[in-house]
């Protein structure tokens, strides 16, 4: 399957693919696949670069800060953009990526005024509190208290592995204010200021010598009841809306498309009984059979995007997105992995460069793709009773 572009649509991609080679710098592409270390700097930096060009938000109306593009130009831009190796921003993945869009479907119009314009000029960053210690893949069960007291609930509870929460300066956030019914019922969903007081935010370190997440706690947090999207009790219909936002950008297929050529590039450079790598019949197999499977999952996103330009909102089938494209980046990031060979084992290396430290951070963080946004299995369970009606046992 191809997308197939008009002249307008060629000379705009081809604009967008100039712009974006001659303003991202060298210092961000060379991080890229070890993505979740990314220096949070570079990637305010990287975001205020797109911003002042007014790319940051390709689906926001321009009155709120955003670029105002039509469906296909949304289409090409994202494309072009992951495509040409230019990382996914923390500092926008939550904002621009998930709460965004959320508010302008859901939230009131003095929330979009209010935070909108701020998250796209990268004045705040935003993380995601949903999950909980004994509330991960079973979310509904979430403890996290909220009271009504007056114009205010009153939060008492934690949070954890929230991404990026050290450096985010708002959380949207998933609350219990009734425990009468089913689980379900009665959470609210809240956006809450980080800087109120009773809230303690603690980094969790990782192996890989950075702390990607954080705890939170809530200590009598008082947060105003105009900050509640929806309405009050009806968080979860809110934030099932949230996660199919979540999944659709869980995976952003032109960085796979990036992330095969790597593979190509090192193999060519890695020498096995003498020759380059990538002459070896057994690796030339394994890197085909890669490509072929990248083009596939290409051809059922193209599938699904064209589904999203007819105004159909994104269904439970951009879980097959999450688990089919998240398994095959652990085998791109693998095979990428075994194509830097041995000097993986280093950080730095003087005829790869940067490409050992991508090649080694890119396999070890891949594996969270199957874990964070609803892991594997939990996709597949949707999948089977949601996309294939299969009965549940
Ligand atoms: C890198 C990273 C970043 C993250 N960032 C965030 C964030 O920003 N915000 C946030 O809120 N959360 C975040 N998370 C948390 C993430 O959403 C949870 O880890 C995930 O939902 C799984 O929950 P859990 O860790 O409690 O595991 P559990 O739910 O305890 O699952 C453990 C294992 O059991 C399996 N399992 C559980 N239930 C079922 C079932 N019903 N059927 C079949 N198998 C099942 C799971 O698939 C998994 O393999 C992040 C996680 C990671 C790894």
């Amino acid at each position: 399957m191809q997308v197939s572009y008009s002249q307008d649509e060629q000379k705009f991609r081809d604009e967008v693919r100039a712009w974006l080679k001659e303003n991202t710098p060298d210092e961000i592409i060379a991080q890229t696949l070890g993505g979740s270390t990314l220096d949070p700097e570079l990637q305010k930096k990287y975001h205020k670069i797109l911003a002042e060009k007014g790319w940051i938000g390709p689906a926001f109306p321009k009155e709120l800060g955003g670029a105002g593009f039509g469906e296909m130009e949304q289409f090409i831009f994202n494309y072009e953009y992951s495509v040409s190796g230019a990382p996914r921003l923390k500092t926008q993945l939550m904002s621009v990526g998930m709460i965004g869009p959320l508010l302008l479907q859901f939230g009131t119009k003095e929330q979009q005024e209010r935070f909108i314009p701020d998250m796209l000029s990268g004045e705040t960053i935003w993380c995601q509190g949903f999950s909980e210690p004994n509330a991960g893949s079973d979310l509904a069960s979430l403890k996290t208290k909220a009271e009504l007291d007056g114009d205010e609930l009153v939060l008492y509870g934690q949070k954890t592995w929230i991404s990026i929460a050290d450096h985010a300066d708002w959380m949207f956030t998933l609350v219990r204010t009734d425990s009468s019914g089913r689980k379900q019922q009665g959470i609210t969903f809240l956006l809450v200021d980080l800087k109120s007081p009773g809230v303690t935010v603690r980094p969790i370190e990782a192996l890989t010598d950075h702390a990607p997440f954080c705890e939170i706690f809530f200590d009598n947090v008082r947060v105003p009841v105009a900050n509640i999207v929806g309405k009050m009790h009806d968080g979860w219909n809110i934030a099932k809306a949230l996660m199919q936002h979540e999944r659709l950008n869980a995976f952003p297929i032109g960085e796979l498309v990036y992330a095969v050529e790597t593979v190509r590039k090192n193999a060519e450079k890695t020498k096995f009984r003498g020759k380059p790598l990538i002459e070896d019949p057994v690796f030339r197999r394994k890197y085909s059979l890669l490509e072929i499977d990248c083009q596939a999952l290409l051809d059922t996103f193209f599938m699904l995007i064209s589904q999203l330009k007819t105004g159909t909102a994104p269904g439970p089938q951009t879980s097959f997105l999450k688990v089919y494209g998240g398994e095959l980046y652990q085998r791109v990031m693998d095979l990428d992995h075994e194509a830097i060979g041995s000097y993986g084992m280093s950080w730095y290396n003087e005829e790869f460069g940067n490409d050992v430290h991508q090649a080694t951070m890119g396999m070890i963080n891949s594996r969270s793709l199957t874990i964070w946004g609803g892991s594997s299995e939990i996709q597949r369970t949707i999948i089977a009773t949601q996309v294939l009606n299969l009965p549940r046992k």
